[in-house]
């Protein structure tokens, strides 16, 4: 849908201008205000130089946690600053506002190939609420708008839509140009044979990014803690492991329609179970159809990882979402780890689907494995389930 159809930053002219790049730089911070993790302040440094390069004054903007609205210094983007002026061995000048007087007086004296980040998007309600007013605040700041906020780019908010009414022009950067390439690209030309394998705790968060999938591959494979509603819909017992009673009917009905179109639909044959989801519990292996009352199920067991690895075996394109069981604690991670392993090893090409998917993926320590680790949940989701990202439509088209 987006895909060859959105202009990016290499399409305009830039030099001298001042090229606003909404980046989604969120880090995790300890207590102490030290970033945890910079992956995502990394992967937005090619936008970044490239801007620089080009002789453009670059002014960042981000979110960092959930201040809601008010001015909250533990959400502060000045550890984000220092850790930017690091990568980019450059000074990047910090406001301690994102929009206003001062801050458009900053920007008036900012010449060719300076870097400003701008505070917290989110100490104004402005933000969130997509208010107009906010909007044409940061609008002043531009004459070029850029989004490389793929991780935000499913929120309506100011600086990821309302913004763009009000800027000569609007387009995407690398990052986002690379998330949808992916995203959108795998699943609209894939590789035959394409397998999707999903997990995650419930089929109802998930709904639509089965059906949509469920259309597009060859095999669905399914594991975590959706896999029991579909195994319960089949007439099952599951003992205590998680169900949506609601969902049972609309389960049968996927496997079915999928079966119909020839594609093939894998789900666990045994699984490691718990009699409490604690990582001390007591657990054992059981086949699917012998767990009993009163045990969770909360991850694959090593039988499921052999099927699931032999199903996956041939495919060209695999498109991983959702961990196959309590990945958290370790008593639970195995089948994802395993799967993860599998996955990342193969000829295919790889793409894990963000939020929880992505983490899993690090803490395996494997991410450089895959062909492409897409860093936005919400935004990866919203996409995998052919549903429009407000972030996206609102760039300008290219004119073909
Ligand atoms: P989601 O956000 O839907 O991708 O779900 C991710 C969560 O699903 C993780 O926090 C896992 O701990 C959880 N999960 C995976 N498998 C199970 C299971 N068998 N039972 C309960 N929760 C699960």
């Amino acid at each position: 849908m987006y895909l060859n159809n959105k202009m990016t930053i290499e399409e305009v002219d830039i030099k001298g201008k001042r090229v606003f790049i909404r980046a989604d730089l969120n880090v995790p911070l300890d207590g102490n205000q030290n970033i945890t993790d910079d992956t995502r302040i990394r992967f937005t440094l090619p936008t970044i130089n490239y801007a620089i390069d080009e002789g453009a004054k670059v002014i960042l903007c981000s979110h960092l946690g959930r201040p809601k609205g008010k001015r909250i210094e533990q959400f502060s983007l000045v550890p984000v600053a220092k850790r930017l002026q690091r990568l980019l061995n450059k000074e990047v000048i910090f406001a301690n506002d994102c929009v206003g007087k001062e801050v458009e007086d900053i920007v008036a004296k900012m010449k060719a190939g300076d870097v400003l980040l701008l505070e917290n998007l989110r100490f104004h309600s402005g933000e969130e609420a997509n208010d107009e007013a906010f909007s044409k605040s940061l609008a002043k700041l531009a004459d070029v708008y850029v989004n490389d906020a793929f991780g935000a780019a499913h929120r309506n908010h100011s600086s990821i839509s309302g913004i763009t009414k009000y800027v000569p022009v609007a387009v995407a950067g690398f990052l986002m140009k690379k998330e949808i390439g992916y995203l959108e690209g795998a699943v609209a030309n894939p590789v035959r044979p394409f397998a999707a394998v999903l997990g995650g705790a419930k089929v109802s968060g998930k709904i639509g990014v089965i059906e949509n999938l469920g259309e597009k591959v060859d095999k669905v494979i399914i594991g975590g803690g959706m896999a029991f509603t579909f195994i319960k819909a089949m007439g099952q017992e599951v003992g205590d492991s998680l169900v949506e009673e609601g969902m049972l009917e609309f389960a049968n009905k996927i496997r079915k329609k999928a079966q119909e179109r020839g594609v093939k639909f894998y789900l666990p044959v045994d699984c490691v179970v718990a009699t409490s989801m604690d990582p001390g519990a007591e657990t054992k292996i059981v086949t699917t159809q012998e767990i009993p009352k009163g045990w969770k199920a909360l991850d694959i067991g090593p039988a499921s990882v052999k099927l699931f690895a032999e199903a996956i075996a041939n495919a060209k394109t695999i498109i991983w979402n959702g961990p196959m069981g309590v990945f958290e604690m370790d008593a639970f991670s195995r089948g994802t780890f395993a799967i993860a392993r599998t996955i990342a090893d193969s000829y295919a090409t790889t793409i894990v689907g963000g939020g929880d998917t992505s983490l899993a993926a690090h803490r395996a320590g494997i991410s450089d494995a895959f062909s492409f680790v897409s860093t936005g949940g919400g935004a990866a989701l919203q996409l995998l389930e052919g549903k429009p990202l407000p972030g996206l439509t609102a760039l300008a088209d290219r004119k073909l």
